[in-house]
C-alpha cells in the first residue's frame, strides 16, 4: 500500500473516471484481498463521486465484498445504508436539524467494518442494495453470535438479529496466523479475511482450518449521550470506542427514540433518524519518518514524526505514541504506513500501522541526555541514572507541581538548575532572592519577576502534608491518594510503618504500599531536608486522622488531646469506622469502646506505646497547653 495519493488529480476526474476507480480499488480490497490505496483516501474518492453524482448506485455497492450466494431474497423493510457526516462541525449540524431539544437521547454504536447481514426465520442474508439480498445460510456452521446475553452459534438462536458479519480483531491474531486463503496465503488483515470467506462456495477448508466468524447484534455496543453533550464527550468516546475488539470505519449515531426516529421517515437512501460518523474524515495514512524520544516524568516517551499531512484543515507533523509498550505491541518502525487520528483538539495519534518497503527500528538503548544504558519497565523505558539531568529536571518540575508553585516552568527550571545547580525542591527553597537574581539576570529574570518567583517560592514553603507526599514522585501517590493516606496517619507515623501496614489503608492496595514504603527509605535524606525547609500545616480537621482515647489514664483526657493535636490527629469522642486509631490505656479491658473498634476493624494502641510514637509532641509538664498549636515540625 503507497502512503497517500495524488487528491488534487481525482478531484479533476468525471464522475465515470472516478466511478472505474472505485471499482478497481473495492475489487483490490475485498475480491484480491491487497488494498491499493489506505481507507481514508478510498473514502476520499467515494465522496468525490457522491457530490458529482448523488444519486450514483456504486455508491451503495461499494464498501462491501463480493459474496458467494445460494440466492437472491427480497428483504420485506428495505435495509437502507446511512447517510454519512466526516467531522464534528457536521456531526453537530446534523443534531441541530434532527433532534427535538437539547435533552435528546442518543444511542452511539460502533460502524462496524463487515458485513450488514440479517437473521431471520433460519434464514441469513446480506444487506446487498438494501432491497434485494444475498442469501448466505450456508455460512452459518462458521459464525458465532454475539448478543447482549453473550455468545452461542448461530445455528442455535431462533430470534430476529439484525446485525454485522465480521471477524474481532483478537479472534484474527489468536485464530487466522496459521489459516490459509484459497491462494494458500494467510489473510492480511480480519477485514480481507471476511471477504475471502464470504467469497468460497465451499466453506469446507474453513471448516477444516477451524476459521470462526462473528455476527454483532447492532444492539450489543450501545452507548447512551444527550445530544447537548456530545461535542464535549466526542473525543473520549472516539478512544474508548476504538479499543474495541471490531474492525470499525466509524460510529453510528442514532435518536433513541425509536418512535420518533421512524417518524422522521427516509431520505431516497438513508433513514433520517441515524447518521454515521466516518473515521475517514479525521484520519490520513502517511509515513512515518523517525521516533523522538521526549523526557516525561520518569520515564522516555516517544513522539512519531510524520510525512507532513492535513487533517480538518491542520497539518500535522507529530503524533504522540504514548510509551515504549505501545511501539513494541504494533510493532511500529521508522518508514512504516501509519493511519493517524485527530479528533478536535486532542494530539494526534496513531490508530493503525502497516509494514514499509524499507524499515528500522524506532527503539533506542541508550539515554539521549547522559548517556547512560535504558531501563525497560514497561510499559516505559526509563533512564535510571540518578544524576540524568533531563531526568532530574522532570522529576523535579513534576514536585513543583505537586507542592504548589504554579509559574515555575520548564525553561526557567532548566535556567535556574543549570546557574544555581539547584536539583530538588530543598535546594529551590533554600534559594535566596539576591542569589535568583545575580546568577538569572541575563536570562531574563528582571527585577519583578524575579521577586513574584521568589515570593511564590516563599510562599510555597507553607504546605499541607498532602502535597509533600505528593511532590515525592511515588508511583501511584497523587494527591488525592496522598490526602486519604494522610486521613489514616501523621507523615511522622507514615515513615514507621511496614508494607502491610501502609496495606491495609483503604484504597492502597499491596502494590502502592510497597512503592510507598521503599520510597520513604530510599528518599529519606531528601525527606528531611525538605520538612527542615518547609513548615507543614495541617489541612482541615476533616483531613486529619482521627484519634479517640478511653480508659482510666495517668493525667486528663485534654492533655493527651493537646498532644494528639499537636502531632496532626483530629480528637474525637466515638468509634466509628471514620477512626484512625483508638488509644487504650489497656488494650485488654473489656469496655464499649474497645469492642467497637474491634468489630470495625479500627486499629488498637496502648497509651505507653502512642506516647512513645508522638514524643516529639509530649510538652514539659511546665509549660504552658498547645492545644490551640495549628502548625507541627519535625
Ligand atoms: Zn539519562
Amino acid at each position: 500500500m503507497t502512503p497517500g495519493i495524488d487528491r488534487a488529480a481525482y478531484r479533476a476526474m468525471s464522475a465515470a473516471e472516478l466511478e472505474d476507480k472505485i471499482r478497481y480499488y473495492n475489487a483490490r480490497y475485498w475480491d484480491e484481498s491487497d488494498p491499493a490505496i489506505s481507507d481514508d483516501d478510498f473514502d476520499f474518492i467515494t465522496r468525490l463521486l457522491a457530490e458529482k453524482d448523488p444519486g450514483n448506485r456504486l455508491l451503495d455497492q461499494v464498501n462491501a465484498p463480493a459474496v458467494a450466494a445460494t440466492a437472491d431474497i427480497r428483504h420485506e423493510r428495505p435495509m437502507l445504508s446511512l447517510d454519512k457526516v466526516y467531522s464534528l462541525p457536521e456531526l453537530v449540524a446534523w443534531l441541530e436539524k434532527t433532534v427535538r431539544t437539547a435533552d435528546e437521547k442518543l444511542l452511539i454504536q460502533p460502524k462496524y467494518d463487515g458485513i450488514s447481514v440479517l437473521w431471520e426465520d433460519g434464514v441469513l442474508s446480506t444487506r446487498g442494495d438494501g432491497f434485494t439480498g444475498k442469501v448466505i445460510t450456508d455460512k452459518v456452521p462458521l459464525i458465532d453470535l454475539e448478543t447482549l446475553s453473550g455468545v452461542l452459534p448461530l445455528a442455535e438462536y431462533p430470534g430476529r438479529v439484525l446485525g454485522e458479519l465480521l471477524i474481532r480483531t483478537d479472534d484474527f491474531k489468536r485464530r487466522y496466523a496459521s489459516i490459509l486463503n484459497a491462494n494458500g496465503k494467510p489473510f492480511k488483515n480480519s477485514r480481507n479475511a471476511i471477504g475471502g470467506i464470504m467469497s468460497l462456495k465451499d466453506i469446507s477448508g474453513m471448516t477444516a482450518q477451524h476459521a470462526r466468524l462473528t455476527l454483532v447484534d447492532y444492539a450489543t455496543v450501545s452507548r447512551p449521550a444527550t445530544a447537548a453533550e456530545i461535542s464535549r464527550i466526542w473525543p473520549d468516546v472516539l478512544e474508548e470506542m476504538e479499543q474495541l475488539p471490531y474492525p470499525m470505519d466509524g460510529l453510528v449515531v442514532k435518536l433513541a427514540d425509536a418512535e420518533y426516529a421512524e417518524s422522521l421517515g427516509n431520505t431516497a437512501h438513508h433513514p433520517r433518524g441515524q447518521i454515521a460518523f466516518k473515521f475517514s474524515g479525521i484520519r490520513r495514512t502517511t509515513r512515518l519518518l523517525g521516533v523522538e524520544w521526549s523526557f516525561g516524568k520518569n520515564c522516555l516517551t516517544p513522539v512519531a514524526e510524520l510525512e507532513p499531512i492535513e487533517i480538518n484543515g491542520t497539518t500535522i507533523r507529530r503524533a504522540t505514541l504514548h510509551n515504549l509498550q505501545n511501539i513494541l505491541d504494533r510493532d511500529l518502525q521508522i518508514g512504516d504506513a501509519v493511519t493517524v487520528e485527530r479528533a478536535g483538539d486532542v494530539i494526534p495519534y496513531i490508530v493503525s500501522s502497516e509494514p514499509g518497503p524499507e524499515r528500522r527500528s524506532a527503539l533506542i538503548t541508550h539515554c539521549p541526555c547522559c548517556g547512560h544504558e535504558l531501563v525497560r519497565d514497561l510499559p516505559e523505558l526509563r533512564c535510571v541514572n540518578p544524576e540524568c539531568f533531563e531526568t532530574r529536571l522532570q522529576l523535579l518540575l513534576a514536585s513543583i507541581r505537586s507542592i504548589g508553585i504554579e509559574h515555575l516552568g520548564e525553561p526557567s527550571l532548566r535556567k535556574i538548575m543549570t546557574k544555581l545547580n539547584v536539583r530538588t525542591l530543598s535546594d529551590l527553597f533554600n534559594l535566596s532572592e539576591i542569589n535568583i537574581f545575580s546568577q538569572l539576570r541575563d536570562d531574563g529574570f528582571q527585577g519583578t519577576s524575579t521577586q513574584n518567583l521568589y515570593r511564590e517560592i516563599q510562599a510555597a514553603r507553607t504546605v499541607p502534608a498532602y502535597k509533600v507526599l505528593a511532590a515525592l514522585n511515588i508511583k501511584g501517590i497523587g494527591a488525592n491518594i496522598a490526602k486519604t493516606i494522610l486521613k489514616k496517619h501523621t507523615f511522622a507515623e507514615l515513615r514507621t510503618l511496614s508494607t502491610e501496614q501502609l496495606a491495609e489503608i483503604n484504597g492502597i492496595g499491596p502494590e502502592r504500599a510497597r512503592a510507598l514504603h521503599d520510597e520513604l527509605i530510599r528518599q529519606s535524606d531528601g525527606l528531611d531536608e525538605l520538612l527542615a525547609a518547609v513548615t507543614l500545616v495541617a489541612s482541615s480537621t476533616e483531613e486529619r486522622p482521627k484519634i479517640c482515647f478511653t480508659g482510666k489514664m495517668p493525667e486528663k483526657r485534654a492533655w493527651y488531646e493537646s498532644i494528639a493535636k499537636a502531632a496532626g490527629y483530629d480528637p474525637v469522642d466515638s468509634v466509628t469506622d471514620a477512626l484512625a486509631l483508638l488509644v487504650a490505656a489497656d488494650p485488654n479491658a473489656s469496655s464499649t469502646k474497645i469492642a467497637d473498634a474491634k468489630r470495625l476493624s479500627v486499629p488498637i494502641q496502648s497509651l505507653d506505646l502512642w506516647l512513645g510514637s508522638v514524643k516529639n509532641f509530649v510538652p514539659k509538664k511546665e509549660e504552658p497547653d498547645k492545644s490551640d498549636q495549628m502548625t507541627f515540625d519535625f
